[in-house]
């Protein structure tokens, strides 16, 4: 979905017209001749609400550090009635403070409904705003009105403890006006809109399709599906190329001559100066294990990378097929010789994009949560992998985000 950078110049706040009435005041006005004492009463209530709103922080980068100084000695929320509960059972208002990722939307979302009645929301900062810079990123919600109702918008990247000062007091000034029936006039100036207006309509924008509204109550009130893990025991393994009589691939200088001599042994096919040697599919479990044995027990990373027909780790190749490349840090781990350092050990495997990678779950305990990192990111498939489900992505994502093919603006229910 593009981005329409015309400019609007009128849109109703979403709650135009909705006036919040406090519980006691229904009653106040049922009670024969107390009704003289409503207006007062009605002014001390709203009096000691925008005195006393209580912040319920959703700080997710950032911006809450600055949420957390206005809460501190020099700002002092405190002296305003409003300082930071770590709970939705007792929070005003919610203040979404930093950036808000997808998968974070449902559980920020379900924790909004926990806050009870009145309530309202504080976007801080142009992340929560929004999205900032990461509006266009896969995970990234491009502004927290797509899911929730925003009372007030905090400018800023970040903004300061004085800012979230002012915008409470914006808040104080909102609650006061709805007591009295005044509805806002919709105040937006043409060009922050410019700047401001997310690719996707949010809730209350006139021009949002309908049909959106209704994926999102679709796939959000859909259960989350867990899918059997999927092992790929049944892979055939490409057979570990030859090495022709008397050759050997050279190692760089500097690579440990130990090392150098197990990559030999384990059929190394390439041993650049810049990359981790390219290991055998084959050969690459009884590498790990052997390494293992020598005392690099300690799995650092797994990292994955997608390569499109044509290009690979040589550069732009004629005839290079589309395929996967696996990489592997492993480290020594244990007592050393005093101020000799840990020693790593990188290596890489190959896989073309229909095969599959022999899993070192079975050798590396950590292997099984990060293997399966690069899974679900990636699309990779690990042979032998007691557990290949999705990690970091909600389970109904379609697609595997960081695929060099994965159309970055797809638009994936319930948030985008
Ligand atoms: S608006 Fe700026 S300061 Fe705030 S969370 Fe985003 S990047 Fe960080």
């Amino acid at each position: 979905m593009g981005v329409d950078r015309e400019p609007r110049t009128s849109l109703p706040l979403f709650d135009e017209g909705r006036a919040y009435e406090h519980p006691l005041y229904g009653k106040l006005l049922s009670a024969p001749g107390l009704s003289v004492g409503v207006a007062p009463l009605d002014k001390l209530l709203t009096w000691g609400l925008t005195n006393s709103l209580w912040v319920f922080p959703m700080a997710t980068s950032c911006c809450g550090i600055e949420l957390m100084a206005a809460a501190a000695s020099r700002v002092d929320l405190d002296r305003m009635g409003t300082f930071l509960r770590g709970t939705p059972r007792q929070g005003d208002v919610m203040v979404v403070a930093g950036t808000i990722t997808v998968k974070m939307a449902p559980r920020v979302k379900r924790l909004w409904e926990q806050m009870p009645e009145p309530k309202w929301a504080i976007a801080m900062g142009s992340c929560a705003i929004s999205g900032d810079f990461y509006r266009d990123l896969y995970p990234v919600v491009p502004g927290i009105d797509t899911f929730l109702p925003v009372d007030v918008y905090i400018p800023g990247c970040p903004p300061n403890p004085e800012g979230m000062m002012a915008g409470l007091l914006e808040l104080a000034r909102k609650v006061r006006s709805e007591q009295g029936r005044a509805v806002h006039p919709p105040v937006r100036r043409a060009d922050a809109l410019v700047v401001t207006r997310p690719s996707i309509a949010r809730l209350g924008d006139p021009e949002r399709d309908p049909s959106l509204s209704e994926q999102q109550m679709e796939a959000a009130s859909r259960p989350a599906e867990s899918p059997a893990a999927r092992p790929f025991e049944d892979v055939a393994l490409p057979p570990v190329p030859e090495t022709a009589p008397g050759s050997v691939v050279e190692a760089p200088p500097t690579f440990d001559p130990e090392l150098a001599e197990l990559y030999r042994a384990h059929g190394v096919t390439d041993f650049p100066k810049d990359a981790p040697p390219l290991v055998p599919l084959a050969r690459h479990v009884s590498l790990a294990r052997a390494l293992v044995e020598r005392g690099y027990a300690q799995l650092v990373y797994v990292v994955a990378s997608h390569w499109l027909a044509g290009k690979g780790r040589a550069g732009n190749v004629a005839g290079e097929t589309e395929h996967h490349e696996v990489a592997y840090g492993l480290r020594t781990v244990g007592p050393r010789p005093k101020g000799a350092p840990s020693k790593l050990a990188w290596w890489s495997v190959r896989a073309e994009a229909d095969g599959a990678v022999p899993s070192l779950a079975g050798a590396l305990a950590g292997a099984d949560w990060q293997e399966r990192e690069q899974f679900d990111l990636v699309g990779v498939r690990f042979a032998g992998h007691p557990d290949l489900r999705r990690l970091m992505m909600p389970d109904n994502w379609a697609g595997h985000p960081l695929r060099k093919d994965y159309p970055a603006d797809a638009h994936t229910a319930p948030w985008r």
